[in-house]
């Protein structure tokens, strides 16, 4: 048996993670963590942390798990550099399984992306479009992120320098660099993303759309019962798979 704890278990994510973990036989969940509880106070009882709850939290969380031999589980997303290096350094000393998307079929995405992107080659021009929900607060997406950065490793481009958010006003050309991304926000979309090869002639998309929330919970939960047993690192969703 398995002993998680949930952090952000009010959100749309936490309801998500504590009804789906009923269903899943060998995972208990002994904490459900909110603003105002203490995370301290439990953490001892169980095997590992989940964290789906807001940027500025994750590091604290990730301390603690750190201290006290937890693994982690990050869903958690708009983290900038500091945030993620600081966690990332914890990796050394507990197993942490760090995805902006749980779900199967984005992991898959991410893979068909990575192969797409080596067969179609430079000529290809490429763009990368989210959709969610009009309450999400981070933008771009941690997935449109991910992506970004699987098509620059790929294409061997500087993310930094390709990555184009959106386009106003008198931009000039594009070029062959640049990776296009474009949030879009509205209704209760949970989460669309595509990426886009367009080249003279032709034009291949790539899309996945998710309409529940209960993949990327069922996909988190995998992830924890599977880093339990795993020495410390710093994992992805896509070795949790196999995929990687
Ligand atoms: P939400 O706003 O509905 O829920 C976040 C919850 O975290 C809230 O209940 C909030 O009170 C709580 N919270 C804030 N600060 C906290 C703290 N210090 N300690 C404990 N809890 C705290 O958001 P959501 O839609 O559930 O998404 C949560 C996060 O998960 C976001 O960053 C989102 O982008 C990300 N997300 C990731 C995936 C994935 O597969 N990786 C999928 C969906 C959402």
């Amino acid at each position: 048996m398995t002993n998680l704890i949930i952090t952000g278990s009010r959100g749309r994510m936490g309801e998500a993670l504590l009804r789906c973990a009923a269903n899943h036989p060998g995972l208990n969940v002994v904490g459900a963590i909110d603003v105002g509880d203490d995370l301290a106070s439990v953490i001892d009882a169980a095997d590992a942390v989940i964290d789906f709850s807001f940027h500025e939290a994750t590091r604290s969380i990730a301390q603690l798990c750190a201290e006290k031999a937890k693994a982690l589980v990050i869903g958690t997303t708009g983290h900038d550099q500091a945030d993620r290096a600081a966690v990332e350094a914890l990796a050394a000393r507990i197993p942490m399984v760090w995805a902006s998307n749980y779900s199967t079929g984005v992991n898959t995405l991410f893979w068909l992306t990575r192969k797409a992107t080596e067969i179609l080659g430079p000529d290809f021009d490429l763009e990368v479009i989210e959709m969610h929900h009009r309450m999400k607060r981070d933008a771009p997406s941690g997935t449109a992120a991910t992506l970004a950065e699987i098509l620059a490793e790929s294409r061997a481009l500087s993310l930094e320098n390709a990555l184009k958010h959106g386009r106003e006003g008198i931009v000039g050309a594009r070029t062959r660099e640049e990776i296009g991304m474009h949030s879009l926000r509205g209704g209760d979309v949970v989460g669309d993303h595509t990426v886009v090869y367009a080249n003279d002639g032709e034009r291949l998309e790539l899309t996945h759309k998710a309409s529940s929330r209960d993949t990327f919970a069922n996909g988190a939960l995998r992830a924890a019962a599977w880093a339990v047993s795993q020495p410390a690192g710093l994992y992805s969703m896509q070795q949790v798979l196999g995929l990687e």
